[in-house]
């Protein structure tokens, strides 16, 4: 959005989610589920506040596309937010930089009213922050993702930077069924199981397919077939697990839990010949 800003996607999302002070909408009916998502990792991550703000800056080229009051150009704050009381009786509050910009150390101020004596001083301490601006018009403005040399922003950094962060619990669990060595069918199935999505018979019967009265588990045909009974509560399941742990020497309680059965289960071996051996046998 920061990068297109002129491409259709960003405009439909402009027309929809941007409010007037260039804050956006994240709440209410109106608001897409993925929407209100993706604002609150930006806004904050776990108490990992302003971790996307510390890594963006602004360089102002022509100032066109740069928002005098709504975006954060110099420093670390909107000036709608440190000159609040400016902004408030400001008649261009939507003005780019550009259109604000009348050259040498001149701005295009207006304003509702005269300005109080308190708000002259203000609107003098905004003029020196601005005393080094300088626009080039050749360039346009642009922004920086500081996390990658090209200034380009990528999935992959912002994800370092969130995993590096002592606030953020990344999942173990993804690690470890995606770790090398591990036949993908097998990935796949374990990915499925951890997050109900198999066509056991209890979720073919939550979709409403018609099982005709078949609804116990396959195997022991007792209780209903939910993942977790299938592949550990249900007795055939988890005799094949004793058996294999037997087989492997270890000894253990077998945990009921799903993702902690997979951490113990890839801790049984290590080295990826290891664990795939264990991961075939097994599943
Ligand atoms: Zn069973």
């Amino acid at each position: 959005m920061l990068t297109e800003p002129n491409s259709q996607w960003v405009r439909v999302l402009n027309s929809k989610y941007a409010k007037e002070d260039g804050s956006w909408v994240v709440e209410g009916r109106t608001c897409s589920k993925w929407w209100v998502d993706m604002q609150s990792v930006v806004d904050a991550v776990h108490g990992c506040s302003g971790w996307w703000n510390q890594h963006v800056r602004h360089v102002l080229g022509n100032g066109k596309q740069t928002r005098f009051w709504h975006d954060r150009w110099i420093g670390e704050t909107r000036f709608c937010d440190e000159f609040s009381r400016l902004y408030e009786i400001s008649l261009n509050k939507n003005d780019s930089v550009e259109g604000m910009y009348e050259g040498g150390s001149k701005w295009r101020w207006s304003w509702r009213r005269p300005l109080f004596a308190w708000e002259e001083e203000k609107l003098v301490e905004l003029a020196n922050r601005l005393a080094s601006v300088v626009l080039t018009e050749a360039h346009p403005d642009e922004w920086r993702w500081l996390a990658e040399r090209s200034g380009k922003y990528s999935v992959a950094s912002a994800y370092k930077i969130l995993a590096k962060s002592n606030h953020v619990q990344v999942d173990t669990f993804y690690d470890t069924i995606w770790a090398k060595g591990i036949p993908p069918k097998v990935q796949v199935l374990v990915w499925q199981l951890e997050a109900d999505r198999l066509p056991t018979r209890d979720n073919l019967l939550l979709r409403g397919v018609n099982l005709e009265g078949q609804n116990g588990c396959v195997f022991c045909e007792e209780g209903s077939e939910s993942s977790k009974h299938l592949f550990l509560l249900c007795p055939k399941a988890y005799a094949v697990w004793v058996r294999l742990y037997a087989w492997w020497g270890v000894s253990g309680v077998l945990i009921n839990e799903l993702r902690s059965f997979c951490h113990q289960y890839m801790g049984l071996v290590s080295g990826s010949k290891g664990i795939k051996r264990v991961w075939f046998a097994g599943i």
